[in-house]
């Protein structure tokens, strides 16, 4: 489960943000989270409320948007959304395609008082 991995990661660096500001506490996490980076939502939940414990996240929420896959067909310049096992171009059916969405892993935003 490399959710733990991930969700550590998350949570080490908005605990360091939230110190650096002087927070007491994070209320609120929200991170953006590309459908092809395998991460499962559930997953991702249940490790960030097993390591939030005793740490000033304790009590916050997790808010995850997830972002669809997407690619740009180099030869027709077609723009679509694809799943992870077939980026073909449904316009042209090339499949020299480049991936413009669906590999982040990022914090958008941290709340804390
Ligand atoms: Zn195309």
């Amino acid at each position: 489960m490399h959710e733990m991995g991930i969700c550590d990661g998350i949570l080490s660096s908005a605990l360091r943000a939230a110190e650096d500001a002087g927070a007491r506490r994070i209320t609120r996490i929200e991170v953006s989270i590309g459908e092809l980076t395998e991460v499962v939502d559930e997953a991702l939940r249940f490790a960030f409320e097993t390591l939030r414990r005793g740490t000033m996240a304790d009590q916050a929420e997790l808010v995850v948007n997830l972002v669809q896959a997407r690619s740009e067909c180099a030869d027709c310049g077609a723009a679509f959304r694809h799943d992870r096992f077939d980026p073909k171009c449904p316009e042209c059916g090339s499949y020299v395609v480049r991936l413009t969405q669906g590999k982040e892993l990022r914090i958008d935003a941290i709340d804390a008082e």
